[in-house]
Parts: C-alpha cells; sequence; structure tokens
C-alpha cells in the first residue's frame, strides 16, 4: 500500500505511516496508530470530549488509503474498518505546546511572592474571580504565596482551601493546631525551631498543598522561612552530580507513628520525571528511617556517597541565600506547594507569649482545575461583552 499524494505538505502515506513535509523543510513520518487514534469524529469522540475508541479494538492490520487532500484538511479511508476520518493539516504540522516554565527563586524573591487579601479573592462576581485568579497563578508559579486578612476562626484555613480544591483530610485531622505542648509527639507542636523541611514525607501520595494560618503570634520568634526546593535541587546538581544521582536514584524510607497512626512510605528524596527535571523533594530529617549498612565495598561507596549529597542538600537548605522570610501576624495565611518548597521556622519563648497557627492539607490538582475554570470562565465573560 502506497499512496503517492503531491499536494502541499502530504509527501505519501504507507504502511509506516504519513509522511509529512514540516515548514522547516524537514519530513516526518506520523505512525498509522497515532493517525486512527486522532480521529475526532462523532464515533470516536464524545461530545463530552472523552474518547469512545478501544485501543484494544485496532486492527493489527490496520491500513489507509488518502481520499483527499484539499482546503488545508486531508481525508482517509481506513481498512480494514472501513472507517473514514478527517485531519486539518495545521494540527497535524503544529509544533507540541511548550511546558510551563518553572522558574526557581531564592532569598531576593520577596517582592515576587504573591499574596493575596482575603476579602478580595472571596468577592462576588468578576472582580472577586479576577482577584483569585491571580493568587492562584502567583501560588502555581513559585510554588508558595501568602494570604491576608483570613478571619481567625477555628477551621477557616479549611475554607481557604476550599477556595480552590479539596482538604486532604489525614489522621491529623480536616485541620490541625501548631502550637507548643506539653507532651507533644510531633515536633511541630514545641517552640523549638524547625529547619525548613517538607511536611508529610511518609505518606503515599503525600499531601501536595499544605496551609498555615496564623491566629496568634505575640511570642518573640517564630518566623516562617520558604525555600524553593527545585532551586537548591539544582545548585546540589551543579555542585556536586554523583550526590544529586545518589538522592534522585535511590529509595529511602520516612515513618510516623503514634498510638493511632503508623505511617510509612518509600521514595527518593529527589523525584525526577522522565526527562531528568526534578518533580519533587522530600525532605524532613525527623521521620528519615535509617538507611540499611552496606555488606559489600560498592554499597558502602554508594552510602558514601549518598550521605555527602544529603548533607550537601541540607546546609544549601540551610543557607540564608535561599531563605525568604515570612512574617504571619494573625490573619495571615501561607500556603506552600509542599513537593516543590520547603518550610520552616525559627524558635521562639513559648513563655514570653503564644503562638497559634492552624493548618491543613489539600492538593495541587484543584488549583490547577481553579485556574484553567477561572480563566475559561472570565474569557467566556469577556467573549459576551
Ligand atoms: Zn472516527
Amino acid at each position: 500500500m502506497s499512496t503517492e499524494v503531491a499536494e502541499g505538505s502530504v509527501r505519501h502515506l504507507d504502511h509506516s505511516g504519513l509522511h509529512l513535509a514540516r515548514p522547516d523543510g524537514s519530513t516526518v513520518t506520523v505512525p498509522l496508530l497515532a493517525l486512527r487514534d486522532r480521529c475526532d469524529c462523532a464515533s470516536c469522540s464524545h461530545p463530552s470530549g472523552q474518547r469512545l475508541l478501544d485501543p484494544a479494538a485496532f486492527p493489527t492490520d490496520l491500513a489507509a488509503t488518502v481520499v483527499a487532500v484539499d482546503d488545508g484538511f486531508l481525508r482517509l479511508h481506513w481498512t480494514p474498518e472501513g472507517h473514514h476520518s478527517t485531519y486539518a493539516l495545521a494540527e497535524l504540522l503544529a509544533d507540541p505546546p511548550a511546558a510551563d516554565d518553572v522558574l526557581p527563586w531564592d532569598a531576593g524573591a520577596a517582592d515576587r511572592l504573591a499574596v493575596g487579601d482575603h476579602q478580595q479573592i472571596t468577592a462576588d462576581g468578576e472582580a472577586g474571580s479576577r482577584a483569585l485568579l491571580d493568587w492562584l497563578r502567583g501560588v502555581a508559579a513559585m510554588g508558595c504565596g501568602v494570604l491576608t486578612g483570613v478571619p481567625t476562626l477555628d477551621g477557616e484555613v479549611a475554607r481557604v482551601a476550599e477556595l480552590f480544591g479539596f482538604v486532604r483530610e489525614t489522621n491529623y485531622g480536616r485541620w490541625f493546631d501548631v502550637w507548643a505542648q506539653a507532651d507533644p509527639t510531633n515536633l511541630a507542636n514545641t517552640s523549638l525551631g524547625l529547619p525548613p523541611h517538607t511536611d508529610n514525607p511518609y505518606r503515599d501520595p503525600v499531601p501536595t498543598m499544605q496551609l498555615l494560618h496564623c491566629h496568634q503570634s505575640s511570642a518573640a520568634g517564630g518566623d516562617n522561612v520558604l525555600v524553593d526546593g527545585f532551586r537548591v535541587a539544582a545548585e546540589l546538581r551543579t555542585l556536586d552530580p554523583d550526590g544529586f544521582a545518589q538522592l534522585a536514584g535511590r529509595a529511602v524510607s520516612f515513618a510516623y507513628r503514634d498510638a493511632g497512626a503508623s505511617l510509612t512510605t518509600t521514595a527518593p528524596i529527589i523525584d525526577l520525571d522522565v526527562a531528568g527535571n526534578v518533580r519533587g523533594v522530600r525532605f524532613n530529617h525527623r521521620s528519615l528511617q535509617q538507611l540499611p549498612l552496606p555488606t559489600n565495598p560498592a554499597e558502602s561507596e554508594q552510602l558514601s556517597v549518598w550521605y555527602r549529597g544529603y548533607t550537601h542538600f541540607a546546609r544549601l537548605v540551610a543557607d540564608p541565600r535561599f531563605h525568604l522570610f515570612v512574617h504571619l501576624r494573625p490573619g495571615d495565611l501561607f500556603i506552600v506547594d509542599n513537593r516543590r518548597v520547603l518550610h520552616g521556622r525559627t524558635a521562639y519563648e513559648a513563655g514570653g507569649g503564644s503562638r497559634h497557627l492552624q493548618g491543613c492539607y489539600a492538593d495541587v490538582d484543584g488549583l490547577r482545575s481553579t485556574i484553567a475554570v477561572l480563566q475559561h470562565r472570565l474569557d467566556a465573560a469577556a467573549d459576551d461583552r
């Protein structure tokens, strides 16, 4: 089977696929299965946008012939199905959408931090939607943000999470208190300083968003610090590539136990996507479990490099060059992408005043969805005018 088509960018069609001339003069072959799967006719695609095709039903002897190429459209006839498909050539030749740029940040980024106003982002109508969209966009871009003027009511932090998504309820409850306790099971509930960390690395999956809402902050100290884990990981990758590779390539265990919970999971400190880009970090020495000791020289060398990378990563996290300080007053709240941004606090004087925060977890898919829905609504409203 080979169909010669002289017109435009379509060169020919054969058993390997559709051969196209790209605008830059190069040629490319779209495999037949990929082409068949792109059919968006009414029997292949539901009006909802969901697809009706069953990949198990694609014939193993799939073949096609060109019916026509005209007005920028390619029409194919598929055998042995007897199906017809129409494709816009511009879509077949379009460049794939660019991935969102991630802009790492450091201590100098204070003026870029997304600061929203609770009254504005909860206002009715287009102004409220616009304010909420702007704030959420800022949070998505930097992996963190601040909201001011949040009423200091019990559980209000969970209602803020519901402005963009759904609360991730855990063994700590729908929301939880953070304050100095007499007999704490978690170091968060002491007046000790906490080095920057990600939360709940012992969960599978980890909560992807965390919110902390300040109710009282009259104690001296207790300032919050945020660190871009992507920025720190990039620094480590440059300074110690082997240490970085160990942190990304070795799964370690994290655990949390109290009377009512026994949580444990295994994952690397640095999580890479298939392209090798940093997708997340899990860094919380409080709940890291001991690594197995080596039983041969190769394991000994690997453990040595892992610890070199881990301690280097910890020193970078502790380096003020990367620290963004957030001083929360009552009514202020910060939100972090818990896979990207580490948060910590300085020690405070438990006897010299009070410090009380409430926190909750949520997930980043809800945040992204709300950004897309708000944008769509505002675009549609603009089109109506
Ligand atoms: Zn179809």
